[in-house]
Parts: C-alpha cells; sequence; structure tokens
C-alpha cells in the first residue's frame, strides 16, 4: 500500500479547446484529494529525454496513473524508452494486462487513453477505483490534501519517432537494415534500440510496416495500426519488399507516406 498515488496528466500536444476542457474537468476533479498527487507535464511523446518532464517521471518509484492522448500501448513503451519501467495495468482503456516481459518492474503503470471519454467521470471513477486498490485507507483524512496540481515546465516541440514493443519485438533487426538514417541500433540481447529518434523522418512509418510482429509504434500516425492499437497492429500492417527494392530510395519511401497520409486527411508532420 502506499500513502498516496501519483497521477500524471500529459497534455495534448495541440491545445484543441475540447481537449483543454476536458483535461480542466479531470484536474478540477481530483483537485482536494488526500489519497493522490497530481502532475501535470506536455504531451508525453514530445518530452525530451533528459528534460525535467522525464526527470519527474524517472523519479516517480511507486505505482502511477497516467492519462495520455495515447494508446495504452504506446504510452506504456514511450516510458520504458525513457527508462520508467514497470507493468502496464488493466484500465476501461485496456481491459487484457500486457504481459511486458521485457520491461517488467516491480509497480503497476496504470495508461488511460484521453481519447476514450469526452467527459471527466468515467476517468474519476477509474482513477478512484485504482486508489482504492493502492492507497493506504488508514488516516487518508490526516494527510495533507492535494491543492493544486504541480506543473511540470517544459518547451516541449512535436517530435516524430518510433516507438518499439519489447514484448513483441523477436529480434530480427530487420528494422536496423532497413532504415537508412541511422535511428536503430543494436543494443543487448540483439534487440534494436531507437538510438538516434530525431534522425526519423517525420510523417514517414515505414519500418513499422516491415516489422513482422507488428511491435513497432508511431503513436501520432493516423492509422490506428501503426498508432498503437494492440490487434490492429497485427494485421495489414506489411509493406510489398518488391516494390520497394524497385524504388528503394528512403527519401521516396517517406514522401510518399506522406503524400498517402495527407490523402486521408491527416496531418503528415504529425505535429497535432
Ligand atoms: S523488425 Fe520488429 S521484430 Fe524485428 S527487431 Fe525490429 S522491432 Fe523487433
Ligand atoms: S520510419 Fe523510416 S526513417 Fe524512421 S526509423 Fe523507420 S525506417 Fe527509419
Amino acid at each position: 500500500m502506499i500513502e498516496k498515488l501519483p497521477v500524471v496528466l500529459s497534455q495534448d500536444r495541440a491545445g484543441r479547446p475540447e481537449h483543454e476542457h476536458l483535461e480542466k474537468e479531470i484536474l478540477a476533479g481530483l483537485e482536494g484529494r488526500h489519497d493522490l498527487k497530481v502532475t501535470v507535464l506536455p504531451h508525453l511523446y514530445d518530452l525530451s529525454q533528459d528534460g525535467p518532464g522525464v526527470q519527474f517521471l524517472r523519479s516517480v518509484e511507486d505505482d502511477m496513473v497516467i492519462l495520455t492522448w495515447l494508446y495504452p500501448r504506446s504510452a506504456f513503451w514511450v516510458l520504458d524508452a525513457n527508462g520508467i519501467h514497470g507493468s502496464l495495468g488493466p484500465t476501461f482503456s485496456l481491459t487484457e494486462e500486457i504481459d511486458a516481459a521485457a520491461a517488467v518492474g516491480k509497480r503497476t503503470m496504470w495508461c488511460l487513453d484521453l481519447r476514450n471519454e469526452s467527459r471527466a467521470e468515467p476517468y474519476l471513477k477509474e482513477i478512484d477505483r485504482i486508489a482504492s486498490l493502492l492507497v493506504e485507507p488508514a488516516a487518508v483524512a490526516s494527510r495533507a490534501a492535494n491543492g493544486k496540481p504541480q506543473f511540470v515546465e517544459e518547451a516541449a516541440e512535436p517530435r516524430w519517432y518510433p516507438v518499439v514493443d519489447y514484448s513483441r519485438c523477436g529480434g530480427c533487426l530487420e528494422c536496423l537494415d532497413f532504415c537508412h538514417f541511422g535511428v536503430f541500433a543494436a543494443g543487448e540481447g540483439g534487440r534494436p534500440v531507437v538510438e538516434h529518434p530525431d534522425a526519423c523522418r517525420p510523417g514517414c512509418p515505414a519500418c513499422s510496416r516491415i516489422c513482422p510482429q507488428g511491435a513497432i509504434m508511431f503513436p501520432h500516425h493516423g492509422d490506428p495500426a501503426i498508432a498503437g492499437d494492440p490487434e490492429l497492429s497485427l494485421k495489414n500492417l506489411k509493406l510489398d519488399l518488391s516494390r520497394l527494392s524497385q524504388a528503394a530510395d528512403p527519401r521516396r519511401i517517406a514522401e510518399s507516406e506522406r503524400k498517402r497520409a495527407q490523402e486521408q486527411g491527416w496531418d503528415p508532420t504529425g505535429s497535432s
């Protein structure tokens, strides 16, 4: 049991009024709680690896709830890539616990997808449920109440880079061979690591399509299969490599991916 449950709200990057409204409603609903410690960060995916947002997250050792505008699976593996480890807890955003054996830690991270519901109430109820599992009930009222949330300031700019789900990755290193921009390197145990994330071509998710395990995510891609949907990511992702080899210039691949995204009405820069 813990004294207070850390709750982290990761803000939307685009500042859409309806999203800001939901964030404010949730924060208002969490104010004054004796059993929670609430912190607000810029968008999780955009945080710099050594910036104050990631440093704060690394400092949290207990179980935590994290609310993001991302699939829980994407949020979990973004956390993992930044050295913030644990198991992914089941919530209404993700009913089955993922066996994140590659990253398992002592604590659970409960990732809630802010795109699931437009009202604060379901999130507040879910946080209540999780707090009731974890927070020592005795003398809760005697603790200092949670007043205003703590805001961690960071000038986070929209980023674009692959996120690897190591519970799926089979270590074939096709992603490393395929990428012409040096984004991946071979890491411990022969698994790929995203060594130079910002070398990735904005708007291009090509390695996600070639990964045989559906293990590579681009959380802001318009296609749920690429953005982190657990089931769709196992279907229909393959690139036709024979076509690719005829036009294997990676810049052309990136360009055609951006064109495809524009045709589908999605912002290929990933800024929204
Ligand atoms: S292509 Fe996919 S399965 Fe193969 S090493 Fe890369 S992430 Fe892992
Ligand atoms: S999308 Fe393209 S540039 Fe980015 S990591 Fe994958 S293969 Fe490399």
